[in-house]
């Protein structure tokens, strides 16, 4: 527990066995009213973890209330815990109706995470959606919650929050900015020494990197002092690590570009097997099957930013699988990179 600021307190919770390692909770405290941000998976020891910072802080969880940023579950696993004390929960709309969809095995969101796995030619490497993380730990309890927007207001003592659109890292998330303060509670959108992860959500959904990267542009412009992120430390200079994120994300494009130039046509299987990953599987084989939908998913949402920007396009082949070339402009993009954009 650190006291970051005047009624600002900062809780890590450990997400045992997970990359991320550990998740920031924010807690703000104001004239008698408290907002808890987000909670961690749901265990029993971050519920043990959670009944301490309560304790600790004293809170009034009558004057309490909970705000998700998005819809994974290291933010939400413990909704339905705050929602059985009674505490109000907010939650953006586009994300609370999906994280619902969750709810139903048989529905259409894990039912469409196989299709795109096979679409993305990955049929030979067997994956079920029981391999998927995001299945295994997904929310299994319903939680009533108050939808929020973009623009909506929320007031926490002399804190007065204006929801902002951070869409891109999940198809509805949403940050928190408090203008006087210059304060943004800004979830997983931009991360210290971690790459937030974009992945492909579907045609309905888009091209969700380049909606994440005009979303993190838009941040430069903000007055920030306090930019609170849900993972790793607290970044000082916001600006920079922007252009950090937006560099890892075309040396990501360049790969790709290359990947494509080199097979002249490739699934999406095949992009993902050539790019570079930072997981200590030696290839592909070894790449445990829950990893392979992240990669996957990660390199699409890459490859659908090209055909975004007329730089690849998509075609499916006999078998339903979806087919890339790069365009005209693609390959001179690809050219004029070929020395441009620094290794990493
Ligand atoms: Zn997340």
């Amino acid at each position: 527990m650190e006291k970051i600021r005047e009624g600002i307190y900062h809780v890590t919770i450990p997400l045992k066995g997970n990359p991320l390692k550990s998740i920031n909770i924010y807690i703000f405290s104001s004239k008698g009213e408290n907002m808890i941000v987000d909670t961690g998976f749901h265990t029993e020891e971050i519920i043990e973890e959670t009944e301490k910072f309560i304790k600790e802080l004293n809170l009034d969880l009558s004057k309490t209330r909970l705000f998700l940023t998005h819809l994974h579950s290291d933010h939400t696993g413990l909704a339905h815990y705050y929602d059985e004390k009674d505490v109000p929960i907010f939650m953006g709309e586009v994300d609370g109706r999906l994280c619902r969809e969750m709810q139903n095995e048989f529905g259409w969101y894990w039912q469409g995470i196989g299709e795109r796995a096979l679409k993305q030619g990955l049929a030979e490497d067997e994956l079920s959606i029981h391999d998927h993380p995001g299945f295994r730990f997904r929310p299994k309890v319903e939680f009533r919650y108050t939808p929020v927007n973009p623009g909506d207001k929320v007031d926490v003592g002399d804190f007065h929050f204006t929801v902002i659109d951070e869409e891109g890292h999940t198809p509805g998330m949403v940050g928190l900015y408090e203008e006087e303060k210059k304060i943004l509670v800004c979830g997983d959108h931009i991360l210290g020494k971690i790459t937030p992860n974009i992945t492909y959500w579907g045609d309905q959904f888009g091209d969700s990197l380049g909606v994440y990267l005009k979303n993190i542009e838009k941040i430069k412009d903000m007055p920030i002092d306090l930019l609170l992120s849900s993972h790793r430390y607290l970044i000082d200079d916001v600006p920079a690590r922007i252009e950090e994120l937006k560099g890892h994300h075309e040396f990501r494009l360049q790969q790709v570009r290359e990947i494509i130039h080199r097979e002249g046509e490739a699934n999406i299987r095949t992009i993902t097997k050539n790019l570079s990953w930072d997981i200590s599987a030696k290839n592909w084989d070894e790449f445990p099957k829950s990893q392979k939908f992240f990669a996957a998913g990660e390199a699409q949402a890459h490859v659908e930013h090209l055909v975004a920007l007329g730089q690849a396009t998509r075609e499916e082949d006999e078998e339903g699988i979806y087919i890339f070339r790069l365009t005209d402009l693609g390959e001179e993009i690809r050219k004029k990179n070929e020395n441009a954009v620094p290794k990493h």
